[in-house]
């Protein structure tokens, strides 16, 4: 090699004017080409993302999303179904190209009624994982009218911007979860005189959001202040997704039916409806009223429920879908060399006690941990190759925790 300093066979800058030049096999690069090198490369996966979205709705009928979805999330196979087309019908709404018909598809934004803990949260990570599109969780109970003390709604923008790591395009084609809408309906049947800040108000924010207005965002969230930079965000492909549990609303339902059986008596008492099980009946009017105004359900076209879990439900959730909690202890003890296994009976346990506590599906994880927390503590390290759980052992396990303790920990 001669003995003239070495420089950057991109920029040309000799090495002592870097901070750092890498040798390749007859080149060198600086630290500054590296990192103009590396924008250009970003910069270019940004655009092959957008033709991912084409590309990956080619592929995802609304049969395959709803197989997709049945790898993670265990029943609700009315929801997925319904899912499953709202979500390819809206992603073929984005992949429109202007028509001389002049039909204008209308967004496919989503409700979903079901107690807590029954995978409405899972469904919407699932959808956006499947899509990989940006997905942002809200809490509708945070937000309030602009104003008050609380979260404005444009909150959530600034939370999906960055969930999209501030890349807008993406963002602009992103899924916003908004959890507990049920939260924000409208306290009593009279509007009255008094603002209602935390009900009413907030929906009527909401409306143009979903709906599809351009909102500016202040990009790291906060109030809106005079001199913070705006990032204009279009909601208009945006899919909006809102959970909640609407406690009660089985007998809004219940009162429709008995009036409609009433009044058309033959139709409804021909029909037999299964009390028990009375989310199924549930209609945009029952949303009305529980509270939700009217413009708000016209925004959310798509109504679906989620079907209470059983305990034959709760015993799958934990060994069958894909990343089932079964499989990740597995997969975490076998790191350590440990082969880890449990019995149905200390299974069949788990599923009784989450039932019992009234844990729901959240409750199965804080039990598992309950129950091997000890072998996770002692048995990396020692000379034990092999765990097997067996009734008596979680038994034993559980006995020396405390329900409150569990209560607090789901
Ligand atoms: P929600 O949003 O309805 O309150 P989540 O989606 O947060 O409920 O569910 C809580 C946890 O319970 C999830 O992380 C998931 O592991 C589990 N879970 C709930 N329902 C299901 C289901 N149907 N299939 C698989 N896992 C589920």
């Amino acid at each position: 090699m001669s003995k003239e300093e070495l420089e950057c066979s991109f920029c040309g800058r000799k090495k002592s004017e870097t901070s750092l030049l890498i040798a390749g096999l007859d080149a060198h690069i600086c630290d500054r080409c590296i990192e103009q090198a590396h924008g250009i490369v970003i910069e270019e996966s940004k655009h092959s993302d957008t033709s991912d979205l084409s590309e990956a709705l080619q592929l995802r009928k609304p049969q395959k999303i709803k197989a997709f979805l049945d790898e993670y999330i265990i029943g609700q196979d009315t929801t997925k179904k319904v899912m499953s087309v709202a979500v390819y019908n809206h992603y073929k709404r984005l992949l429109q190209a202007p028509t001389e018909d002049d039909i204008e598809i209308q967004k496919s934004n989503i409700v979903m009624v079901g107690q807590t803990g029954t995978g409405k949260t899972l469904m919407a990570k699932t959808i956006a994982k499947m899509l990989n599109v940006p997905l942002a969780i809200v809490d509708a109970t945070v937000l309030t009218e602009a104003g008050y003390v609380g979260e404005d709604v444009e909150s959530i923008l600034t939370r999906l911007l960055q969930a999209a790591d501030y890349n807008l395009e993406k963002a602009e084609k992103g899924i916003v979860f908004i959890d507990e809408i049920d939260k924000i309906a409208r306290k009593s049947d009279n509007p009255s005189i008094t603002r209602d800040v935390s009900g009413e108000g907030v929906q009527q924010a909401l409306l143009k959001l979903l709906e599809g207005t351009v909102v500016n965002v202040p990009p790291k969230g906060g109030r809106k202040h005079p001199d913070q930079k705006f990032i204009e965000v279009n909601t208009e492909n945006i899919l909006f997704i809102a959970g909640g549990a609407f406690d009660g609303i089985e007998k809004v339902i219940s009162k429709r039916l008995n009036m409609q059986a009433v009044g058309y008596s033959a139709s409804m008492s021909d029909e037999r409806v299964d009390h028990n099980h009375l989310l199924q009946y549930i209609i945009p009017k029952d949303l009305k009223d529980f509270g939700l105004i009217p413009e708000i359900i016209g925004r959310l076209p798509v109504l679906t429920y989620m079907d209470p879990l059983d305990a034959k439900t709760l015993r799958a959730i934990l060994t069958e879908p894909k990343n089932a909690i079964i499989k990740q202890y597995k997969k975490l003890f076998s790191m350590d060399d440990i082969e880890f296994h449990i019995t149905d009976g200390a299974l069949d346990f788990v599923v009784e006690k989450a039932i019992e506590y009234k844990l729901g599906a959240r409750g199965l994880r804080s039990l598992c941990e309950e129950i091997l927390t000890d072998a996770m503590f002692e048995m990396p390290g020692s000379d034990e190759k092999e765990l097997k759980v067996t009734k008596a052992y979680a038994e034993d396990k559980i006995s020396k925790t405390t329900l409150k303790k569990l209560k607090a920990v789901s």
